[in-house]
């Protein structure tokens, strides 16, 4: 079992999902959390406490550099240090490249891509000062091929896997690694929107529309779940894990396996 007594880890975007399921698994591994994210943080705080961890909740809006400055001050003076950064926080929108909605573009690009520009460079010199660190950064299958109709999200999500290669490259004589987790479909909010919308438009029941969706990307025909994600965040978090080092780390049903 790896331990993390002792180590702070901050995870965006953990007021539900996937997230959220990370945010449990480092805790019940011993470490401190700093959650983030819109919603009710109540229940997600609760679920933390749960497992016995100390928890505290920072509503940094991931557009906004300057908020996301002042998340990472508080989670340094309210534990001492952030050991662990996960770059979860994301939104999806899907829509042809033409009609494509221009704010829609920026959000996506701000919270699936920039913000883990703007929190990366304010954590790694406190962990290079401690010779240790964990940053993992939730990519997505979209990271590694594209999909019609999601064109500011597998941009963003492409990024995302070259920001964690350089990363990698620039810590990889210290004991701080950066690795991507690329998951397939999650059955999430974020993936429930996108069930919904395709009920109503092929005039579906909500079963076949999770089969279809499913049916038409993920072999498996099985959804990875927020547990299976927080298992891969705890290994790369492990010793064992220190050479792990710029990975796409697929978990997704054998989608891009095809
Ligand atoms: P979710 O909608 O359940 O959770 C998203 C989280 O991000 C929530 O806590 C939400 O409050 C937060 N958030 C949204 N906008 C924010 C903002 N501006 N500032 C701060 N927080 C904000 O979605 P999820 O499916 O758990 O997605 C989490 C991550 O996993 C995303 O980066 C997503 O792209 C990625 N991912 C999801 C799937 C999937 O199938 N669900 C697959 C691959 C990758």
């Amino acid at each position: 079992m790896t331990t993390l007594n002792g180590k702070t880890a901050l995870v965006t975007g953990s007021t539900s999902g996937i997230g959220l399921g990370i945010a449990r698994a480092l805790a019940e591994a011993g470490a401190k959390i700093v959650l983030n994210g819109f919603g009710d943080a109540d229940a997600a705080l609760d679920a933390i406490r749960a497992t016995g961890a100390q928890v505290a909740h920072h509503p940094a809006d991931m557009r906004k550099p300057d908020e996301i400055g002042a998340m990472i001050a508080m989670a340094n003076e309210r534990f001492g240090a952030v050991d662990i950064l996960v770059n979860n926080a994301g939104i999806q929108h899907v829509s042809p490249l033409e009609s494509f909605d221009a704010q829609k573009w920026d959000d996506i690009i701000a919270i699936n891509l920039s913000s883990g520009f703007h929190t990366t460079r304010q954590v790694l010199s406190g962990m290079r000062g401690r010779n240790w660190g964990r940053i993992i950064n939730i990519a997505s299958v979209h990271g590694l091929v594209g999909s019609a109709g999601k064109s500011a999200y597998v941009a963003a999500k492409h990024g995302l896997v070259g920001l964690t290669k350089v990363t990698a490259l620039e810590t990889a004589g210290t004991g701080v690694t950066c690795n991507a987790i690329c998951p397939g479909f999650v059955l999430t909010p974020l993936v429930q929107k996108q069930i919904d919308d395709l009920a109503v438009r092929e005039g579906l029941s909500p079963d076949a529309a999770r089969a279809r969706l499913l049916g038409e990307k993920q072999p498996s025909a099985q959804f990875v779940t927020p547990e299976q994600l927080g298992g891969l965040a705890l290994m790369l978090c492990s010793p064992l894990a220190a050479e792990v080092r710029g990975a796409t780390w697929v978990a997704d049903g054998g989608w891009t396996a095809q």
